[in-house]
């Protein structure tokens, strides 16, 4: 069938967006393609589309239940043949979708990442006719994006494993050193790529320097004073920064103001993002946690109370302004120390070399059938600060000699999957 038939058929869309038809073409042909366009932009119906037209199996991962289930939901009102697998519904209501999978009764399945280290679900879905092996949301695969996902790492042997005709990954983080990971680590052969214009004609942007925090607390309030620049996103730089602008917010604008960040219980949090998605409350001020998922249409304003980490960050939390095409701005107060907070963060993140060899050194000693624990409890122990942890297990794993195990992505436990064949001295020297 022509797809811009089926479109019509399935969703009741006229015409295809930029670069969804490529897109939709080379899935059916079982070309893998690598989907780069904006946020809202529609991704998702780059692979929706061909899952459904498909007579096989397309099982689709994403980092997040909440987005699965969204579109899990929009899509059961346009065939019932779209099921979702997690650890929160039951290991009976799971079984029972394998179940429907095997009897190839369904088109697409969502799948969260760590389901693939689940022997139950691998067990379910071996010999099930796999098609599209769709990861939304790729960058999450590189440690290089914003949102890293150990569990990530797996899928590109679990969609070999699976039989997979062709991969699908798709992503609005647009640095080419993100695609070049997305590429690499999916092991995607010689894909499709198809990109759209990352411009957001309806936002304006604007820088506001401001001499102290006092001054830009104020100039932001001058700023959403205005009840036609909320609903906004306040972005602060650090958690307590969120609680004390929230409270000065409330007070100065005379309306409910809501905090967001990690560091809240989690049903506060789930809490003020209902409430603020809801339209119940109109102004949020939050980390960067506050972020994938969130996607509200009437955004009108975005604003940084402090200037973040990087140019592509700030491109994805900006974005958030505007999704219903209608102007929308995005103001940054800087102030000339909020550099020096982040040369303090880049400093506090990177190793030193001697460190580096000594982790490596360990590795190399513990040498035991070509697999290997980093002993990360033991560089704890040692006194080794978390960020340097990290940054170690970041650097083996972009050296590819070890894999962080999925299963316990905050513990940063590492495996070595290959022989130590001294690229770990090479990482340690590139560092
Ligand atoms: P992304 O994943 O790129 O952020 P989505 O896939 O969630 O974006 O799509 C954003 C919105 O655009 C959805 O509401 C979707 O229904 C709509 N959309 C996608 N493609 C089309 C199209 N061809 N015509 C009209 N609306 C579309
Ligand atoms: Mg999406």
């Amino acid at each position: 069938m022509d797809p811009r038939v089926a479109l019509e058929q399935h969703f009741g869309f006229p015409a295809f967006r930029p670069g969804q038809e490529e897109a939709v073409q080379a899935a059916l042909d079982d070309r893998d393609v690598l989907v780069v366009m904006p946020t809202g932009a529609g991704k998702s119906l780059c692979y929706q589309l061909p899952g459904l037209m498909r007579r096989d199996l397309s099982i689709v991962v994403s980092p997040l239940v909440s987005l699965m289930q969204d579109q899990v939901d929009a899509l059961s009102r346009i065939s019932p043949d779209v099921a979702l697998i997690n650890a929160q519904a039951g290991a009976e209501a799971n079984r029972e979708v394998l179940e429907r999978a095997r009897l190839g009764q369904l088109r697409l399945l969502y799948v969260a990442p760590e389901r693939f280290s689940a022997p139950a679900f691998l067990n379910g879905i071996a010999g099930v006719d796999v098609g599209l092996f769709v990861v939304d949301e790729a960058h999450c695969v590189s440690q290089w994006g914003h949102d890293f996902r150990p569990d990530y790492f797996r899928l590109a042997d679990a969609a070999r494993w699976l039989g997979a005709k062709a991969i699908l990954a798709s992503t609005a983080t647009a640095t080419p050193q993100v695609a070049r990971d997305i590429v690499e680590r999916l092991r995607l052969d010689d894909p499709v790529r198809v990109t759209t214009g990352f411009d957001r004609p309806n936002l304006t942007f604007a820088v506001v320097p401001c001499r102290t925090a006092a001054d830009k607390h104020a100039r932001v309030a001058a700023t959403l004073a205005d009840p036609a620049a909320r609903p906004a996103i306040v972005y602060a730089g650090t958690r307590a920064g969120t609680e004390t602008l929230a409270g000065k917010l409330a007070r100065d604008l005379d309306c409910e103001v809501v905090a967001y960040h990690a560091g809240l219980p989690r049903d506060t949090r789930a809490d003020a993002q209902r409430r603020f998605m809801g339209g119940d409350v109109d102004v949020v001020v939050a980390t960067n946690a506050f972020g994938m998922g969130v996607d509200k249409a009437n955004v009108r304003t975005v604003c940084h109370e402090s200037v973040p980490g990087s140019l592509e960050a700030y491109y994805q939390e900006a974005g958030r302004a505007g999704r219903d095409g209608a102007p929308a701005r995005a103001v940054l107060f800087a102030e000339s120390r909020d550099k020096g907070l982040h040369v303090f963060f880049i400093q506090r993140s990177q190793v030193d070399d001697a460190l580096l060899m000594r982790v490596a050194e360990r590795l190399r000693a513990r040498a035991k059938d070509g697999r290997y624990d980093l002993g990360i409890d033991e560089l704890i122990a040692q006194g080794c600060e978390e960020e340097q942890v990290r940054s170690i297990v970041g650097h083996l794993a972009r050296a590819g000699v070890i894999q962080p195990a999925p299963s316990s992505p905050d513990r940063l436990r590492g495996r070595v999957l290959e022989r130590f064949d001294g690229r770990a001295r090479a990482a340690c020297r590139a560092s």
